[in-house]
């Protein structure tokens, strides 16, 4: 059988045509909007507390419409967001160093390796100076210089400084910002909050998107929840890889349910890996921890010149290293955009030059920053971060380099969604990381703190209300009969992944599945290898069925059924990442074919053929997916071999 097969080509309706600098206001200009009277008669259902859905919940409530809120923490202020680190871009240009709308622009439709929508970007690059102004409104507090004005640092694949932090803690300081916005609308009874509570099905009545089923996860109560329409902010899926930046719980299940039931899945082979993680130290790991970009800023990354030398850091002279970003790419050199500097990390391991124990590892190292800026400025900027790192090393960075290495950090592929956020499912909106985004097939460094708060603040309460307009839609219950079978569904599931009673457990196959993933669809791709990986992966997922052990019932708290439920998705979402990574004939961004590089090693994308994004559509459980391609159109930045050099 046929991987898969290919449909029509589906394009975005809802981009405006014109100068691109006077699009997102056309369109919104051009939109229908909802009177306030009428917005209180609706309700939005928002899935996920992240900056994403926390900035949506908080911007709908507040506009009028009524809000249900649900995420799986014990709160909605621990999303996965309150890990980032490094910062936020904006075009702000405060240093007068060249920066612009455009410039923001520019960066990051290349940066993406050329696979994103320039009417996206240039939006995005646009709202981004409205973020900052919103979150200082906020309270938020962003480092600033001595005399009071905001701080801002340099970011992988820009030659500005333009990215805003709050030392190593942007994404928690940013997420209480969201946070506190929210909380005043569940305290004005705005939005119904409801935390420890797991999307495990959407509900589509007539073809459109009409709510959810919901586990609480405590009790194990299932239930249907309703709206006029569905705001998935569900984040990413790189923990399909097992070991991966991501907080432990980050999972597809929201949005591959979605998917399931209609909504084209987009690029879900662009996977980024972060060229700065603590190296894996062996096999008990059950996650990776992130050592920011900014650290780039001030860290010079080396490995020793010759193979095989296991000299102390110290002990190796000055002409004995190689920093090998700053003379292979001397104009970004330590900042070149983090798909460029994880390969050229991973080059010079596989040429026998890593540190560490096992070989896999380079050094970033802090001595010049230190001799030139003083160990207290140091510690103002990157304090946390340094201590996390001697927390989980032993070493400690100030006195010798850290030691990183690449590891699965970010997925640009998502749920397709048109200029309006809305995916093929009329109703269902998806916002921040959980939609194939406006990255292309790389993401620069602080732009997924901008995209989810310009979604969730900015884009998403605009273009909702021109879906809302035509609404409140017919009420739907329980007794509907697509909302008693999206229920049947989830009880049946719930019970098959209890019923299996085998003798493995979730973790096990879940970290298999990670090791197939990391192998051949990793850092490195191939056609032999991908198809490999599809074939362990289905051999895999059916003795998942067979073997897989879910300890306890499904009537309260039960992780492992939680875990068991996730890692399923994960099984079917790994084949249509790899399928996805076998048809893409080229190399671009975070996806790196080893059959198209440049003869320097770099991406070599194909621009003739591959200049789309493609959208998958699901059929039935065992059909091959079907590939709707949409053509990208580049007017203001034309495609070029990328140089960092
Ligand atoms: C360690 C680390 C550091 C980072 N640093 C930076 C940085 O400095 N700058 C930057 O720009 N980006 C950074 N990123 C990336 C950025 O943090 C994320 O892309 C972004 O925060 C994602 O936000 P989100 O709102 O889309 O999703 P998330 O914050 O992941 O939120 C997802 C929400 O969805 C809910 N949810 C998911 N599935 C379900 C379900 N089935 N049912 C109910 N609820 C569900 C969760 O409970 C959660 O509330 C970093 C990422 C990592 C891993």
């Amino acid at each position: 059988m046929d991987l898969y097969t290919e449909g029509d080509p589906i394009a975005d309706t809802k981009a405006p045509e014109g100068p691109i600098e006077t699009r997102w206001d056309r369109r919104r200009f051009e939109a229908k909007l909802v009177n306030p009277a009428n917005r209180r008669k609706m309700t939005v259902i928002v899935v996920g507390t992240g900056l994403a859905g926390g900035s949506a919940a908080a911007t709908l409530a507040e506009q009028g419409y009524r809000v249900k809120s649900y995420c799986y923490q014990d709160s909605p202020r621990r999303a996965h967001s309150i890990a980032a680190q490094g910062g936020i871009n904006a075009a702000k240009n405060y240093r007068n160093d060249g920066d612009s709308v455009h410039r923001l622009f520019y960066d990051t439709v290349k940066g993406g390796d050329f696979r994103s929508r320039e009417s996206n970007v240039h939006r995005l690059a646009e709202v981004s100076v409205n973020i900052i102004d919103q979150c200082v409104a906020q309270g938020v507090p962003f480092a600033r210089e001595y005399g009071g004005l905001l701080d801002t640092r340099s970011f992988g694949g820009a030659q500005v400084q333009r990215t805003f932090y709050a030392r190593g803690q942007t994404g928690q300081q940013l997420l209480l910002g969201a946070y506190q916005a929210l909380e005043r609308q569940i305290g004005l009874g705005n939005v119904e909050m409801n935390a420890r509570h797991e999307m495990l099905e959407l509900i589509v009545v007539d073809g459109k998107a009409r709510g959810i089923v919901v586990r609480d996860m405590v009790t194990g109560e299932i239930t249907t929840e309703f709206a006029d329409a569905v705001v998935l902010a569900s984040g990413g899926y790189g923990n399909v890889f097992y070991l991966s930046t991501n907080a432990k719980g980050c999972n597809v299940t929201a949005t591959w349910r979605a998917h399931r039931k209609g909504a084209y899945f987009a690029n879900p082979c662009y996977t980024q890996i972060h060229p700065t993680c603590i190296p894996v130290s062996g096999d008990h790991q059950s996650k990776l921890t992130l050592m920011s970009e900014s650290l780039r800023n001030d860290g010079r990354v080396w490995v020793p010149k010759a193979k095989g030398d296991t000299r102390s850091p110290k002990d190796i002279p000055e002409d004995e290293r190689d920093y090998y970003l700053e003379r292979i790419y001397p104009s970004f050199g330590n900042l070149v955009p983090r798909d460029i500097a994880s390969r050229a990390a991973k080059n010079v391991c596989d040429e026998g030059r890593g540190v560490g124990p096992t070989g896999l590892g380079v050094y970033l190292d802090f001595a010049d920053a230190i001799n030139r800026l003083g160990r207290k400025a140091i510690e103002a900027k990157y304090g946390n971060l340094f201590e996390m790192y001697e927390r989980i090393t032993g070493e400690d960075p100030y006195e010798v380099p850290m030691r990183i290495y690449p590891a699965v950090h970010y997925t640009m592929g998502g749920l397709w969604v048109d200029y309006d956020l809305q995916s093929t499912i009329p109703g269902l909106f998806v916002v921040g990381e959980a939609n194939f985004s406006d990255h292309g097939a790389n993401r620069l460094g602080a732009s997924a703190l901008m995209q989810g708060l310009a979604d969730g603040y900015f884009v998403l309460p605009n273009t909702i209300a021109n879906y809302l307009a035509a609404g409140p839609f017919d009420k739907v219950d329980a007794s509907h009969p697509a909302a008693v079978q999206a229920r049947a569904d989830v009880e049946d599931r719930i019970q098959r992944l209890l019923a299996v009673n085998g003798d493995r457990t979730v973790d096990s196959f879940h970290r298999e599945l990670g090791q197939i993933m990391w192998e051949h669809c990793g850092m490195e791709r191939s056609a032999t290898g991908l198809r490999k990986a599809i074939d362990e992966i289905r051999a895999l997922r059916d003795q998942f069925w067979q073997r897989v052990r879910v300890p306890g019932n499904g009537e309260g708290l039960n992780q492992s059924l939680e875990k068991a439920g996730r890692v399923a998705d994960f099984f079917e979402l790994a084949e249509l990442m790899c399928i996805d990574a076998l048809h893409r004939e080229e190399s671009c961004g975070g996806h790196f074919r080893a059959e198209h590089q440049t003869p320097d090693g770099e991406a070599e994308r194909d621009d003739e053929r591959f200049a789309y994004v493609a959208a998958w559509e699901f059929t039935a459980t065992g059909e091959p997916s079907v590939l709707h391609k949409e053509d990208l159109k580049f007017e203001y930045v034309h495609p070029t071999q990328r140089s960092y050099k």
